[in-house]
């Protein structure tokens, strides 16, 4: 089952639960448009390297395409058609008046040099610029793509368009028209998320907490959860993991690895692999890597009690059964890291408005607006008797029906 599959598996099991409207359906079904590109970088040796890019503009029905840039050597139009579907989802459930749209290229980043890196970055924009735009589709980052990255696509679109807004992209630093409390959103989002469910969860106050992948959304929900007083009892990257009884301190790690370049050898921690990471007995398994982490191969195995999806797809539809029998409670990723895409809708309307909102607005802004539809999912569920991923699909596709 590649990824998309496993999302057009999703909305069958949604759809079994409340029937929709054939149309709709075979709409959300099949992406708007798809665009493949082929990127040529001179390389600093002089010679030309062909990188394959794509964008999905799966669904422009509720708002402009909205999602972010993967780099990643395994990026293909599978994986990036799923992500652009559970955009249009995300946004729906977020109930932000964005479509759904996602990229790719396929690179292994660390290959590159900073050069290079720019010059791919702004390929990319050259080769699409003319589907791009604040009003027709606005890209983010996402797995390997930095502020930075966004402020040479920003940059590389104004030349070419002459847009003067710097809506066009979102994720962009702070003195590019960024916007406060981005960096934060996603993990943040998926905190308030976890906050405003967590009693019906029936997880203890201070929770044990793993954490698999330590970038930008997993770094920042360590850090969080550690600063709320729950215990994070293991982390890992793409090459190790680690953990440690009595808790973590976050900053720490990062530091450490900072001048390692490897989790192995935090002092008092014990090396584990990325696999016996996700079966660790612990309240809370937050997911903040790739897909298809947990599957039917090692979903009887997890012993945490609620999962908190901040990666995009990481539980097979084979795993959600098993979870859910199991009574593991899944708060599924269209709603868990739904805090990125909203701060950048926030960024967004910020740049076209030619505002700048402080830190405090946006953080307050997203807590009430993730809270209510957190709430609004959970009842959902309960009404339907139905797991928290079918109900939040089930939310999604009538807001996506209305319009
Ligand atoms: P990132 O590039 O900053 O970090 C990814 C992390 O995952 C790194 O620590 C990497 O070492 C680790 N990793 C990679 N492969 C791994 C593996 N096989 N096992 C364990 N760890 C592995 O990316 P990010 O922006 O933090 O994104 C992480 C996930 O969150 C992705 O699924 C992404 O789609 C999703 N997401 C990101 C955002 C956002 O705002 N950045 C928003 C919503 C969802």
């Amino acid at each position: 089952m590649n990824q998309f599959d496993h999302a057009l598996e999703q909305l069958a099991r949604a759809t079994a639960v409340q029937s929709f409207d054939p149309a709709l359906i075979r709409k959300i079904s099949s992406p708007e448009r798809e665009v493949r590109v082929t990127i040529p970088v001179v390389m600093d040796d002089g010679a030309t390297r062909l990188f394959e890019g794509y964008r999905v503009q799966h669904s422009s029905v509720r708002g402009p395409y909205k999602g972010g840039i993967r780099f990643h050597a395994d990026a293909d139009i599978h994986e990036v058609r799923a992500l652009a579907f559970w955009m249009t989802l995300k946004c729906a459930v977020a109930n932000i008046p964005m479509g759904g749209g996602k990229g790719g290229i396929t690179v292994d980043p660390k290959e590159l040099s900073a050069g290079e890196l720019e010059r791919l970055s702004r390929g990319f924009v050259r080769m699409l610029y003319p589907v791009l735009g604040p009003k027709v589709d606005v890209p983010a980052p996402d797995v390997n793509t930095t502020p930075e990255i966004m402020s040479w696509m920003v940059d590389e679109y104004a030349t070419l368009t002459g847009d003067t807004t710097g809506a066009a992209f979102t994720g962009k630093p702070l003195g590019k028209g960024g916007s406060e409390g981005r960096a934060l959103a996603t993990g943040l989002g998926g905190f308030y998320v976890f906050e405003a469910l967590k009693d019906k969860l029936g997880v203890p106050q201070s929770s044990r907490v793993v954490v698999q992948g330590m970038g930008n959304v997993g770094g920042n929900a360590a850090k969080l959860f550690q600063q709320h007083g729950h215990t994070v009892i293991a982390i890992s990257d793409s090459k190790s993991a680690i953990v440690k009884d009595d808790g973590l301190d976050i900053a720490a790690v990062e530091a450490y690895k900072k001048e390692h370049k490897t989790l192995v050898g935090f002092p008092g921690a014990r090396s584990i692999s990325n696999e016996e990471l996700l079966e660790l007995s612990c309240d809370v398994l937050i997911p903040a890597a790739l897909e298809h982490q947990v599957t039917h191969v090692n979903a009887t195995r997890i012993q945490a009690k609620v999962i908190l999806e901040l990666a995009n797809g990481p539980t097979t539809p084979e795993a959600d059964d098993v979870l859910f029998a199991n009574g593991v409670v899944v708060v599924p990723d269209i709603l868990a890291n739904a805090g990125g895409v909203v701060v950048s809708s926030f960024e967004w309307e910020q740049n076209l408005k030619n505002e700048h909102w402080t830190e405090q607005v946006v953080f307050e802004k997203l807590q009430t607006l993730i809270s209510t539809e957190a709430n609004t999912v959970w009842e959902r569920a309960h009404a339907l008797h139905t797991d928290l991923r079918r109900a939040a699909f089930i939310v999604a596709l009538e807001r996506l029906g209305v319009h």
